[in-house]
């Protein structure tokens, strides 16, 4: 494993705190409020899609990594697309990423 416990641990808490955070938002959504801005301030999904669908998007990513530093999967803290390490200094700040600077928008 590449994360002591403790890096692990802090890691897991920011990545349940997003799905959380994201799921509040969802019912709100989902009970008719204009969340648009939150999402944007977020910056979770693309223009062009439905609230809700940005948001479900945004929540199945979420949990994907969830399962990843669940299983102790080494392709988290990985790009998605070349697999380059993302390095803790990007996991502290966004422990949910999946993308490296490069694959950002694909
Ligand atoms: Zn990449």
């Amino acid at each position: 494993m590449r994360f002591d416990p403790e890096t692990l641990t802090r890691l897991r808490r920011g990545i349940m705190k997003r799905g959380q955070t994201l799921a509040t938002i969802l019912s709100e959504i989902l009970a008719g409020k204009d969340k648009d801005g939150s999402l944007d301030a977020l910056g979770v999904g693309k223009p062009g899609l439905r609230p809700e669908e940005r948001v479900r998007l945004a929540l199945d990513a979420v949990e994907a990594r969830r399962k990843l530093i669940d299983g102790d999967d080494d392709r988290y803290g990985r790009c998605d697309v070349c697999g380059e390490d993302l390095g803790l200094a990007a996991l502290g700040e966004m422990p949910w990423a999946d993308r490296c600077q490069r694959h950002m928008n694909d």
